[in-house]
């Protein structure tokens, strides 16, 4: 694994931590990659890599994104991430867990761990044996326990706001709204879609999910492919990642496209200036999915529900921004909300500019 520095340096990352444990077999790697707003959040994801390499750059890169992440919510949090080499289904044990969370105790808080891709609550009230930082514990343990109905929230308002820039309207009353995915988030949008009046088109490749929307909420079933050349006027991607590509892209003939999904664009660059020279509005996805961030930011605060479904709301906020600054400076959406997010990262930088008296462990002031 030669060039770490060298990838570190690329994106401009502050550490990684390479834990190794022969007795529990723990194999990790802990990414900090901004710690301008406050300490890095980001999940714990177990995985099957290739090799160390692959399991670098993913590290590196999703790190990287929770900064973004963070900063656009207006949480004070940067962005890290965890991977444990592994097998998630036959791999797990209390101990290796644990291990882990000795890790990242040893970090003293500058890291703090949750969740992710491969891993579970349960994992994570293992890890909270060793150590008080990590959050997105179960309601039982008094966590903040599962996020989507908060990011659904937020993906509700996020919606509500491109609408009204998009169509001028405030109401979704009679808009045709195609839902990829009804499983945890989806299945809370559309109960929100439908309480607003608007008509739903559901797909998913799980019969009981889009079974209980079809009753509940009297959506109608598209086909799996068909959702994106379907008459709609919003697409909604809460299921799978990378469905907004060269093949689909040109299919779309909605006027918007605002889902909860993470990592939507299957190349970020190209994609965006793709939907963006159809003329379709998109949310950027790590914006008005940030609702489950939040969630579990406000849990290290002591969790307050009704406090973390506000702040989801506070979406429809921030997505006018990026509209607004999107529009002046002629860029992509994608584009406008990395830079809210850069601008929101330097400005909080700045004020450590201001000298703050504190004492240091040997008693004498030190600046921090
Ligand atoms: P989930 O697994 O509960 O739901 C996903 C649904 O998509 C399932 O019902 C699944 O059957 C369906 N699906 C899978 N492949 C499909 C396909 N090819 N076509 C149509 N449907 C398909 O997951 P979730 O927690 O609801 O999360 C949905 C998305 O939102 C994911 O991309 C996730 O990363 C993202 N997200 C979730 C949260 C959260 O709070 N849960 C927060 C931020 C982002």
């Amino acid at each position: 694994m030669s060039n770490v520095f060298e990838s570190m340096n690329q994106k401009d990352h502050e550490q990684v931590v390479f834990c190794h444990d022969s007795d529990t077999k723990l194999k990790a790697i802990i990414a900090i990659h901004d710690t301008t707003i406050g300490p890095a959040l980001g999940g714990c994801r177990m995985w099957e890599y290739a090799n160390e390499k692959e399991a670098l750059t993913d590290v590196l890169r999703l790190s990287r994104g929770m900064s973004y992440k963070a900063a656009i919510a207006n949480l004070n949090l940067g962005g890290g991430k965890a991977v444990i080499f592994g097998n998630s289904k036959t791999d797990k044990s209390e101990i290796l867990f644990r291990s882990f969370g000795r890790f990242v105790d040893g970090l003293d808080g500058r890291y703090i761990t949750a969740e992710d891709v491969g891993t579970t609550v349960k994992d994570m009230e293992w890890v909270r044996m060793e150590t008080e930082y990590v959050t997105g514990i179960s309601r039982a343990l008094g966590g903040s326990g599962d996020p989507s109905p908060v990011t659904a929230l937020g993906t509700y308002a996020g919606l509500q706001a491109c609408v009204k820039r998009k169509l001028g309207k405030d109401s979704l009353r009679g808009l045709k709204v195609g839902v990829q995915g009804v499983g945890h988030v989806g299945y809370y949008l559309c109960q929100h879609l439908y309480r607003a009046g608007a008509k739903l088109f559901v797909t998913d490749i799980d019969e009981i999910s889009l079974k209980r929307v079809v009753n509940e909420f009297r959506a109608n079933v598209l086909g799996l492919d068909d959702i994106y050349d379907a008459d709609l006027d919003i697409y909604a991607p809460c299921a799978l990642g990378a469905t907004l590509n060269d093949v689909t892209i040109p299919k779309l003939k909605c006027s918007i496209v605002a889902g909860a999904a993470n990592n939507q664009l299957g190349k970020e660059s190209r994609h965006s200036t793709m939907i963006e020279n159809r003329d379709i509005l998109y949310a950027p996805d790590y914006a008005i999915n940030a609702g489950g961030l939040i969630n579990v930011a406000n849990e290290i605060e002591g969790y307050n529900r009704e406090r973390a479904f506000s702040q989801a709301e506070s979406i429809y906020d921030t997505l006018m921004v990026i509209f607004d600054l999107a529009d002046s400076e002629k860029v992509s959406t994608h584009t406008a909300a990395s830079k809210v997010a850069e601008r929101r990262m330097a400005d909080v930088a700045k004020l450590k500019n201001i000298y703050l008296p504190r004492k240091n462990v040997m008693g004498k002031r030190d600046n921090n």
